[in-house]
């Protein structure tokens, strides 16, 4: 919730040094920021947990640390190497200090895995490199350059249509999910390209002793191939458009996003667009019609939620892209009904009570639907049908609290637990009331147990007046 006033569309802000301060943090927060996004590729880890520990102390955010997966880079650079069209370079996997002749490549098997003829792509598909020979050693290659530009140490570099053998998690995806282990609510998971990836992401994280849902990047060609296992494999999406389109040719991007949101939703998994969403606001405090249309489009496709990358991590305006996104989100929202998911029943009773909760929605008009949920699941069903009213989740454990920030339309609801139910509902109608989020005069849906001690979760839905409660538990 935002001033007031609710905003169904979840923001992910990527934080950086335009963004690490606390106060610049708490400024994001206020202006819509619902889950902050710690990119392990850039920075070093202290300052990473620097950020982590600021952010844990904010209210009404969650953290996703997004670990780098194989993603290959140039090694170091003095300053920046211009590379000019038609010059040629040498490729090593030797660390070198890199110049116009030679630059160093972070992947030792890349020579042996790409083929000549083939395009590598530097810094977000900016510089192009056609490959025209393998060393002999297999430990290099030389490029031509085709497109040029500025290299400076570290970028990314993509191999489209190279059959890497490296795959996620990587080593240092370990290294990642050690580190972040007890200080985040979700893992993004970089490069996955079968659905075997996120299930070795989801063991690593259980061996750290840790359990928390993992977020598939689509960022590899394999990836679109294998959709469906990999939805089904993970407990949310990021449509990785940086990557993505450099892996597959930029037009084919938004059919791509198109179908991968169908999927999504029609599953009840959690699914965030993220890349160049307000890209010119880096620089320029606002966004450009087309940028404005494209958040706006997301929305309306059926994204949980968007995401803002270099705007808030590096851009000049990171607290006014907040705000723009949010009043993006909160127009589109106004003028058109969200694309529910009513019709994909895939028959669990979480599902089935979310289609009836919504559907209640339609004649009944309540305030909120207050929904009770053990690990989220029930949460992210009521979500999946998408009803127009505001969803409250209380849940026992405060880490599956945070988590369900995540869900479009979800607002976690901090209230001290009770496996007695009746008293669990006066606590979660009564904070309602307290927060301006209902009043006494309103109508709540109830999803939960029957009751909550014994296993078998979600089997009711019941629709109760705020007044009848709030005075019968007085008496
Ligand atoms: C992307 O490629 O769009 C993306 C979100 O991933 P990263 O920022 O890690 O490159």
């Amino acid at each position: 919730m935002v001033d007031g006033q609710f905003v169904r569309a979840k923001i992910v802000c990527t934080i950086g040094p335009a963004s690490e301060h606390p106060e610049t943090m708490e400024a994001m927060a206020r202006a819509g920021m619902d889950v902050a996004r710690v990119n392990l590729s850039h920075g070093d880890l202290g300052s990473h947990r620097r950020v982590l520990d600021a952010l844990r102390e904010i209210e009404g955010v969650s953290m996703l640390i997004d670990l780098p997966g194989p993603k290959i880079r140039i090694g170091d650079v003095d300053g920046g190497v211009h590379l000019r069209r038609g010059d040629s370079v040498h490729f090593t996997t030797r660390p070198v200090l890199g110049d116009e002749k030679e630059l160093s490549v972070s992947y030792g098997r890349l020579p042996r895995e790409m083929a000549v003829g083939g395009s590598m792509f530097i810094d977000d598909g900016l510089i192009e490199i056609s490959v025209t020979s393998i060393d002999d050693d297999l430990e290099g290659f030389q490029g031509t350059v085709v497109s040029g530009g500025e290299v400076t140490r570290h970028k990314g570099i993509n191999v489209p249509g190279a059959d890497l053998t490296v795959r996620t998690p990587t080593e240092s995806d370990l290294k990642g999910i050690q580190f972040g282990i007890d200080l985040c609510d979700w893992f993004a998971v970089s490069f996955v390209r079968v659905g075997q990836d996120v299930e070795a992401a989801r063991r690593a994280i259980a061996e750290a002793g840790g359990d928390q849902p993992v977020v598939s990047k689509i960022e590899h060609r394999e990836a679109i191939t294998n959709i469906d296992e990999i939805i089904w494999a993970s407990d949310g999406v990021m449509i990785a458009r940086g990557d993505l389109g450099i892996e597959v040719p930029p037009w084919e991007v938004p059919l791509l996003q198109k179908t991968i949101i169908g999927k999504c939703n029609a599953a009840g998994k959690p699914v965030i667009v993220a890349t160049q969403m307000l890209e010119s606001m880096a620089t320029s405090p606002r966004p450009t019609r087309a940028e404005a249309s494209d958040v706006a489009n997301a929305i309306l496709d059926g994204a949980d939620a968007v995401m803002l990358s270099g705007e808030t991590a590096v851009g000049l305006f990171p607290v006014e892209a907040v705000r723009v996104m949010n009043e993006i989100s909160r127009t589109v929202e106004r003028g058109a009904p969200a694309r529910g998911a009513r019709e994909h029943i895939e028959g669990t009773i979480p599902d089935v009570i979310g289609d009836l909760a919504a559907r209640a929605t339609d004649t009944v008009d309540p305030a909120a639907i207050i929904v009770v949920t053990r690990s989220g699941f029930t949460a992210r069903m009521v979500s999946k049908h998408r009803p127009p009213t505001r969803i409250l989740t209380v849940a026992r454990s405060q880490d599956v609290l945070r988590r369900t920030r995540l869900y479009w339309g979800v607002e976690p609801l901090d209230v001290p637990w009770s496996d007695d139910r009746d008293v669990l509902l006066v606590r979660a109608i009564s904070r309602s009331l307290e927060e301006g989020l209902i009043e006494r005069s309103d109508v709540v849906l109830i999803v939960s147990g029957s009751t909550l001690e014994a296993p078998g979760g979600t089997s009711t839905l019941e629709i109760l007046s705020v007044e009848d409660v709030l005075s019968h538990a007085s008496k």
